[in-house]
């Protein structure tokens, strides 16, 4: 198969120069001249020209979509249209109508056909505690350049839950908090949710002496070892769509902290007008949806007289999961 299929009417852009140039570097090879294929139809830029677009999250954080790629898509198109058009490539077909779009992509979502997906990135700018960073970089499949506190002062951004926002431990689950604090006036509860705040402005008091103790020569990379946890960080997190919208169903999900989630739900928003029919076709296949496990199938197909029973498992967490299956599906 030939690797370009059609001849671009325009005329070759590189200098002599240019070429003299790329043939010294490249020795007895000859780089040929180069083309620029004007667009066939007008483009627009799916983040209608700002530098960045940005949405607020948790106290004194924020995720702001600083990149795009595709940036630049044909009018009345979405950035789907590069997850069709590399889904097509394999067999040569051109763009078709959006409606057959649509089609295609919600096919590929639910068949895990995930590469054309990976044709499309987005770079974020990102401030959150490091205490969600923590769980953020173990998603490996994304670029990070991360604000370094061995070079430069950890600014003075402390994030503090609102009062009535401390959860408390989860009787159910070891790694989650649910139920706040009651926090009316001369209950236990609102002591408890006091002190914790207490401990949060003496944890945050020790930015003086950090500042102090870098300011009389102590290094930064030794100095930040006494912030907490709850100071904020920033970075630069690059990541094709595949990947994110693997990060967003870890992190948009019940089980994740609230705080990332918050962090996630505002990703989700940023990417919505620009990726609609994926992120339609990903709350329908990915966050809406549930999977069944080979034990809770049987358990259907054994109903009798229209009651699904237990699953055949003594693992009490598979049970208490096929549980609250069976109450969302309302059998
Ligand atoms: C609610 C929740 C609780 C968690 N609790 C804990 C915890 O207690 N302790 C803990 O340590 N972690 C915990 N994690 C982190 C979790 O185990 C994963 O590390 C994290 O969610 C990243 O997922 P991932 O590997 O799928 O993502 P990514 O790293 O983004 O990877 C995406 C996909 O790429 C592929 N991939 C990436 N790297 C490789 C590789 N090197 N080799 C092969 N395939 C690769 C895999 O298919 C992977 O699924 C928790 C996560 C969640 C959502």
């Amino acid at each position: 198969m030939p690797e370009h299929t059609s001849t671009p009417a325009t005329t070759p852009t590189s200098t002599p120069s240019a070429t003299a140039a790329a043939q010294g570097v490249a020795g007895e090879i000859e780089v040929k001249p180069m083309t620029h294929v004007p667009a066939e139809r007008p483009m627009r830029d799916v983040m209608g020209g700002a530098s960045r677009v940005q949405i607020p999250v948790l106290d004194h954080g924020f995720v702001a979509l600083v990149d795009a790629m595709p940036r630049l898509v044909p009018e009345g198109q979405t950035a789907d249209a590069a997850i069709v058009q590399a889904a097509r490539v394999s067999y040569g077909q051109g763009t078709k109508a959006v409606s057959e779009d649509r089609g295609l992509i919600r096919y590929l979502l639910r068949h895990r056909h995930t590469t054309p997906f990976e044709m499309v990135e987005f770079k974020f700018h990102i401030a959150m505690p490091i205490f969600i960073a923590r769980q953020w970089i173990r998603h490996r499949t994304a670029n990070v350049n991360e604000y370094s506190a061995r070079y430069s002062i950890v600014p003075d951004r402390f994030y503090t839950p609102t009062i009535d926002a401390i959860r408390k431990q989860s009787k159910s689950n070891r790694q989650g908090g649910e139920e706040t604090f009651a926090t009316e006036a001369n209950t236990s509860d609102a002591a408890t949710a006091a002190a914790f705040l207490d401990y949060l402005r003496d944890a945050e008091a020790l930015y003086e002496k950090y500042k102090t103790l870098t300011d009389a020569g102590v290094s930064r990379e030794l100095a930040r070892m006494g912030l907490p946890v709850n100071v904020y960080t920033e970075w630069y997190w690059k990541c094709d769509l595949h990947n994110i919208l693997r990060f967003l169903s870890l992190r948009m999900d019940a089980h994740a902290q609230l705080e990332i989630r918050a962090y996630a739900h505002a990703m989700a928003a940023l990417l919505e007008p620009i990726v609609p029919i994926t992120m339609e076709a990903f709350r329908d296949y990915d966050l809406g949806a549930m999977h069944l496990t080979r034990p809770e199938i049987e358990a259907i197909r054994a109903a009798a007289g229209g009651k699904v029973g237990e699953i055949d498992s003594t693992n009490s967490r598979e049970r208490a999961e096929w549980s609250a299956k069976r109450a969302l599906l309302g059998l």
